[in-house]
């Protein structure tokens, strides 16, 4: 089943778009014929992630920290908030900025969408379910969040984030959606960014040991990169409030994700137990009936060809 982005934009803003995520929804929105302007502090994204965009016609760079301010020369219609440190070993580095872009940016992107008369999409996450007493988690399901611990900088900024979106559209009548996205892997993430699908590849492509946190019993799903783009677009197009969880429902261990990466990339590392961090949420899967049903919107990578793409993206950098 493939989504039809049925939708086509004139002027998209991305923020965040020098990101991982951010910037394959820069490409998949160019390539829809859609101006796109991408505003980024590159506190975690990376400029190369967009050097194959800057001489591309309608694709506009600002670097600026959303929190404090966002203006753009021409009006979007449609705004898609994606600025945010997302892995753990950024939002810890940074937890005062992951703070105020998920209350102040978030707001100043609002704003924007509202005076252009734009769509808004907010990227949550599904770390607003927190270590979850249900599994698989459903929108309906409110979470299990220490707003106190060291994960809640991202947790409670992004519950935050919802919040203020749901506010919005209520108040203000802004066209508002949220997609909470769960763990998302592929080309262009940081080898050492901390998140597992990275840190196993760049390990076992060194012949450094995997770094296995607890036993690892503890699981994620995890989705490839395009089948997330594509479920944020199908949400963008259809106009839907959500929340809507756009993730991959095939739950897999820590220890076999990283005994399928050893396989795959063909490497002699072993498999290493350290410490699991505080808060660490023991299972994490979603629910999609609501995407499935509503947007038509499944994924269609499986881990292992979505694990063989990045790899073989990770293994022709010599800086991972
Ligand atoms: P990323 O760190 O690669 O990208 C985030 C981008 O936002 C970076 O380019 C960073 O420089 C930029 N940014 C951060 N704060 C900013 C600010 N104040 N002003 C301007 N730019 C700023 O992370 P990602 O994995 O691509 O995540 C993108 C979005 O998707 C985040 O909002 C994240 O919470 C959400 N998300 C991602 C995942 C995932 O698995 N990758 C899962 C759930 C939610």
């Amino acid at each position: 089943m493939t989504t039809a982005l049925s939708k086509s934009w004139e002027h998209a803003v991305v923020t965040g778009g020098g990101g991982f995520v951010g910037s394959h929804l820069c490409t998949a929105l160019l390539a829809t014929g859609a101006a796109v302007t991408c505003v980024d502090d590159f506190s975690t994204g990376r400029p190369e992630n967009l050097a194959p965009l800057l001489d591309r016609p309608g694709f506009r760079l600002i670097q600026a920290n959303v929190a404090e301010g966002l203006t753009v020369e021409r009006p979007p219609d449609l705004v898609l908030h994606f600025a945010s440190p997302a892995s753990p070993a950024d939002y810890l580095r940074l937890p005062l900025h992951t703070l105020d872009t998920g209350s102040l940016g978030t707001r100043n992107a609002l704003e924007l969408a509202h005076r252009s008369d734009a769509r808004f999409v907010l990227a949550s996450t599904s770390e607003v379910y927190g270590d979850p007493q249900q599994n698989p988690q459903e929108e309906r399901y409110w979470g299990h969040v220490n707003p106190v611990g060291p994960r809640s900088v991202y947790d409670e900024a992004k519950r935050f984030g919802e919040a203020l979106t749901t506010a919005h559209a209520d108040a203000e009548g802004t066209d508002t959606g949220i997609v909470r996205l769960f763990n998302t892997y592929g080309p262009r993430m940081r080898g050492h960014d901390g998140r597992a699908v990275p840190t196993f590849v760049r390990q076992a492509l060194d012949g450094e040991p995997l770094t296995v946190t607890g036993d690892g019993n503890q699981t994620r799903s995890l989705c490839y990169v395009d089948d997330t783009v594509r479920g944020i677009l199908a949400a963008a197009a259809d106009g839907m409030r959500g929340p809507v969880n756009i993730g991959n429902p095939t739950e897999i261990t820590m220890l076999e994700l990283a005994r399928l990466i050893i396989e795959l990339t063909g490497s002699h590392s072993e498999v290493r137990f350290i410490d699991r961090p505080t808060d660490d949420p023991a299972v994490r899967c979603p629910d999609i009936t609501l995407a499935r049903d509503k947007l038509g919107w499944e994924p269609e990578v499986s881990a292992e060809e979505g694990l063989r793409r990045t790899i073989d993206w990770f293994r022709a950098r010599a800086d991972r």
